[in-house]
């Protein structure tokens, strides 16, 4: 018999003491190899070999603080070796039959899902962000875009009909630390679909999935120099973009770095793309289905510790329903799982470095300071990593820094609107332009709002969502180029 309804509503727990704290889990650690060796060299004309110099540098897991493998550091003499390896390749490699290198492409895509478990538990122990998110994103989408690119590989003529498609030669790349594997496959897949060869050097905190993926590129038998990775500090990176054998140069990374490059190439006659910071609107209108809308607003910002350049760092939401979606948002955020990245039910993993721990903690201050209101989700930091729960600050006002500046952190900044108008001119008050988000019922305004909007990409009732197929890239300081479908191929290719 069902209890009396009185008897049903004190047994209800009180808000503040929903799942998080009920239900306890047990630890689901993933458990597979990530095959880590000791040490890495650099991968140069298909062999791996130590640095000029033999120095080395440490990488170290952020979720434990403890050192996980020793890396060359690439000086100028590597980088030298590199771009000539890459190009005594070029003429051999550009061409090839496209079915040809298509193989190859296809090759690494599968030889990626075979060893799909390794990478993703190798990516987590490097880079902090949770297995869930490796295992079920970036390692899948890396491979993903091997094999897209490995389609276009035969039908470079259709990229621009009735004329010449040609590779540009080497290309310098260099990416950062927040997707290591699948920033690494953004860059290498077009790159060689489109018949160039390249030298590449991924963010010093996070190159083992770089290093292992040369291991994949023997494994594929690709011919020795189409692909040479070098690992180091941004000096090596800086090195490799100015090398007078690059011909392109790719960079994915932070606006501020891109300004130096762009200063330090100008005039050197190379072709650019740029995939720089963001500080995306997420827009929330008052007729949107709320429910959706806040797991889209957690997806948007707490995806990967919201170190996404097109993470929605600013929730712009419409004033007649704020402090309902604040609300449902923080019992949302109580639920989620912070912790051992490696646990399969953990949400919300390691900060990838100390330096960038302190600095979401610096914007932490900085906010209270200037007058906003700071929520974080209840949580026990682990004895030892760098970990910073999911924080939303509202009061904001736009002059606030965490309303203008890249956090790159799991902080939300809540501001509110009350007209269409009002919501597109707050959320284009940025020197970025890379995402946003629009929820709403009306079809019409989401169609107005994709051509008010000055982003790059425009999501509609979702967030973070991703296909090789579709462009990707920014406006004014996010950037320019694109990166995958058509348009990004086409940013490796010459057109006459
Ligand atoms: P970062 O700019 O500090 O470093 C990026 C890479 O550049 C690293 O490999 C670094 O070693 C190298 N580097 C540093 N100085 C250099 C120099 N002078 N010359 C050449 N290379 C140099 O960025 P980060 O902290 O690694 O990554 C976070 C940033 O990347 C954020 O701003 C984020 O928005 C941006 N990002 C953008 C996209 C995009 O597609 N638009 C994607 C991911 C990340």
């Amino acid at each position: 018999m069902a209890p009396p309804a009185s008897s049903r509503r004190s047994r209800r727990p009180a808000p503040e003491l929903l799942f998080g704290d009920l239900w306890p889990y047990d630890p689901a650690p993933e458990t597979a190899d990530p095959r880590i060796r000791a040490e890495y060299d650099l991968f140069i004309g298909g062999r791996f070999v130590p640095a000029a110099d033999g120095t080395r540098f440490t990488s170290i897991n952020p979720a434990t603080e403890r050192p996980l493998t020793e890396l060359a550091r690439g000086g100028p003499a590597d980088v030298d070796a590199a771009c000539r390896a890459a190009a005594s390749a070029f003429p051999r490699w550009s061409r090839l039959p496209g079915a040809e290198r298509g193989k190859y492409l296809f090759r690494l895509a599968r030889l990626l899902q075979d060893r799909a478990r390794e990478f993703a538990v190798a990516e987590t122990m490097d880079n902090g962000k949770p297995i869930r998110e490796t295992r079920d994103f970036d390692v899948p989408s890396a491979a993903a875009h091997f094999f897209y690119h490995a389609g276009w590989a035969d039908k470079l003529a259709y990229l621009a009909p009735g004329r010449t498609v040609a590779p540009l030669g080497v290309v310098g790349q260099v990416i950062p630390w927040n997707f290591p594997l699948l920033m690494l496959a953004w860059k290498i897949a077009p790159a060689l679909a489109a018949g160039n060869c390249v030298v590449l050097k991924p963010a010093s905190n996070t190159p083992l999935t770089a290093v292992k993926l040369a291991e994949l590129l023997q494994e594929a038998e690709l011919p020795p120099g189409v692909v040479n990775i070098v690992t180091g500090p941004g000096a090596t990176g800086a090195h490799l973009l100015a090398h007078p054998l690059v011909s392109k140069v790719a960079f994915t990374g932070s606006t501020e770095v891109g300004k130096v490059i762009l200063r330090s190439v100008a005039g050197a006659g190379k072709r650019l793309t740029m995939e720089l910071g963001g500080k995306a609107a997420n827009i929330v209108f008052a007729d949107a289905p709320l429910d959706q809308a806040v797991e889209g607003i957690v997806n948007g910002i707490f995806f990967n510790q919201g170190q996404v350049c097109c993470a929605g760092s600013r929730l712009l939401v419409q004033e007649s329903v704020a402090e309902r979606v604040v609300a449902q948002l923080r019992r949302r955020l109580r639920v989620l799982r912070v912790g051992d990245p490696l646990d399969k039910n953990t949400d919300l993993g390691a900060i990838v470095s100390r330096e960038q721990r302190d600095v979401i903690r610096g914007y932490l201050r900085a906010g209270v300071a200037e007058g906003a209101e700071l929520w974080q989700a209840p949580f026990r930091a682990p004895a030892r990593g760098f970990y910073v729960p999911p924080a939303v600050f509202t009061g904001v006002t736009q002059s606030h820094r965490i309303a203008r500046e890249e956090i790159f952190g799991p902080v939300l900044s809540v501001l509110t609107f009350r007209t269409v108008e009002e919501a597109v001119e707050k959320a284009n008050n940025t020197p970025y332009g890379l995402s946003a988000g629009v929820w709403t019922d009306k079809g019409s305004l989401i169609l107005r709002l994709a051509t008010e909007l000055r982003a790059g990409v425009v999501w509609a009732n979702t967030f973070n969502k991703f296909d090789p197929a579709s462009p990707f890239g920014g406006y004014k300081e996010s950037g320019f180029g694109r990166e995958g479908g058509r348009h990004g191929l086409l940013d490796y290719c010459a057109v006459a």
